[in-house]
């Protein structure tokens, strides 16, 4: 039997980190359920629609990633599939005590349900969607951060200048 793992989030937008952690827990589970959480409270930058599109047109060529989207409990998300492991990425000490608080939650919830710590790559610690957000807002450069498809589409929500790969080096 195939084992499969979730791996929950906003993604407001996917980022390398995200992506990073996708591909090592590849190498630990069969497939991997990218699982974008509808968190209206959150007020997101890209609808759950957008946030889902983009991360399917990303993993296209990877039939053991699925990319869905929820709402409500994550347990009870996780419970339909046939995963029994939430993945999680910590980036610093200062997201331990939160994912430690929710895991501990989850766990209540539903003792069947593990939860998996993955340590960010060291290239990403310091990214995260919020900061990626602010950056691109203020016109900031996040390629090398993010995949090209996001960067488009940071620039398009913010109504910035697309650079047409097209034009570059041929008139100048
Ligand atoms: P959430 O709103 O659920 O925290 P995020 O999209 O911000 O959703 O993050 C989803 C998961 O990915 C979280 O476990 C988060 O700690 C992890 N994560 C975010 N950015 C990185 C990164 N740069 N490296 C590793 N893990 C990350």
């Amino acid at each position: 039997m195939d084992k499969v793992a979730v791996y929950p989030g906003s993604f407001d937008p996917i980022t390398y980190g995200h992506i990073d952690i996708v591909e090592r827990a590849l190498e630990i589970f069969d497939k991997v359920i990218v699982a974008v959480a509808h968190n209206a409270e959150k007020r997101p930058l890209f609808s759950t629609e957008e946030r889902r599109k983009i991360i399917k047109a990303l993993f296209k060529d990877n039939r053991n990633v699925i990319v869905d989207s929820f709402k409500g409990l994550l347990v009870d998300y996780v419970a339909k599939t046939n995963a029994k492991v939430i993945i999680r990425g910590l980036r610093a000490t200062s997201d331990f005590e939160y994912e430690f608080h929710m895991a501990s939650m989850n766990r209540s919830l539903n003792t069947h349900l593990d939860t998996l710590f993955m340590m960010t790559n060291k290239d990403y610690f310091f990214v995260s969607s919020r900061t990626i957000k602010e950056v691109a807002k203020l016109g900031g450069g996040v390629e090398g951060l993010v995949p090209d498809l996001v960067s488009r589409r940071l620039k398009e929500k913010f109504k910035l200048p697309i650079p047409k790969k097209s034009q570059i080096g041929w008139d100048d």
